[in-house]
């Protein structure tokens, strides 16, 4: 949120927190001192026109950019409250710009208290006001804040109830602008802060339900590719072992196919041989018939003769 006012400062470190408080009321200047004890803010730098910082707001870090000029400040913090005209986050970083610039050192006293502790606290000093000896007392003033602590120890006992079973506080009690009010307002406040750390750690801890869902998905989703690569090798080692067998039966094929031919060229040989042979009968053959021939000639002879 954005905002603009007229400032009679003219440098940053002259806005005194009186000032930052008549502007932005007690409660948001109560919170603001309570993020600065809290060392909620980070300044990241500064000068006496301009201050850039962080801080670390109920649901995150809310950055503000803070500046003065010619008259006017300039409030921009990146929050959804809605406090006006500035929420707490800039009182927060304005109060801690002012104390950084001052020379006397200033003491913080951190303030981390549970909701719990807040009340039980509150109910301490309630009760030193009950035993306190009052009989003296006759101020018409002093009167009215007995009657808003009487207020009060009943809101808090509604409060401690609520605590209890965890349910929503009780509405404020009816109360005019003071300290009893204040401690109302401080009570919700823890309240509210306390709400909203547990609607995160619920939100972890759904988010961690989820992502413990997205594993178990991908550990299924891997043990079926892990099944599936154990059969996939499986189906690799046959085929592999299928082609070793018919690279075997080639080898083999190999080996016959050159053993044909040798048998092949033997036969040629046995051909030739026997071709030569026969040529050889030829010939033997064609000699009887010509012996035959000279034999049955010589015996016709020999018969003509009359041998
Ligand atoms: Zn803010």
């Amino acid at each position: 949120m954005r905002n603009r006012i007229s400032c009679s400062a003219q440098k940053l470190s002259q806005l005194e927190p009186e000032m930052v408080e008549s502007v932005v009321g007690g409660h948001v200047y109560k919170l603001g001192t309570q993020y600065l004890a809290e060392n909620r803010v980070r300044v990241l730098d500064s000068d006496e026109g301009q201050i850039n910082s962080e801080v670390d707001g109920t649901y995150g870090v809310y950055s503000q950019t803070i500046r003065l000029k010619s008259g006017t400040l300039t409030t921009k913090c990146s929050c959804p409250a809605s406090e006006q005209p500035f929420c707490r986050h800039c009182v927060a970083v304005l109060l801690k710009n002012f104390h950084s610039q001052s020379p006397e050192e200033v003491v913080v006293k951190p303030v981390q208290k549970s909701v719990h502790e807040a009340v039980k606290e509150a109910a301490t000093e309630i009760a030193s006001y009950k035993s306190a000896d009052t009989s003296k007392v006759s101020s018409s003033s002093v009167d009215f804040k007995f009657h808003e602590i009487g207020a009060f120890v009943d809101w808090i006992q509604g409060v401690m109830e609520a605590l209890a079973k965890d349910a929503p506080l009780p509405n404020l009690p009816d109360l005019p602008p003071g300290a009893v009010r204040s401690w109302t307002e401080v009570i919700q406040d823890l309240r509210v802060r306390y709400q909203g750390c547990d609607k995160e750690r619920i939100e972890a801890k759904t988010e961690l339900g989820d992502c413990k869902n997205r594993i178990a998905t991908l550990t299924q989703d891997l043990e079926k590719s892990t099944n599936e690569a154990k059969e996939y090798k499986v189906k690799y080692a046959e085929i592999r072992n299928e082609l070793d067998r018919c690279q075997v039966m080639l080898e083999g094929h190999a080996v016959l196919v050159k053993e044909r031919d040798r048998y092949a060229d033997q036969m040629n040989g046995l051909r030739g041989e026997l071709l030569r042979k026969g040529a050889e009968l030829d010939a033997l053959a064609d000699s009887i018939k010509q012996v035959s021939g000279a034999l049955q000639a010589a015996t016709y002879t020999s018969s003509s003769i009359g041998l």
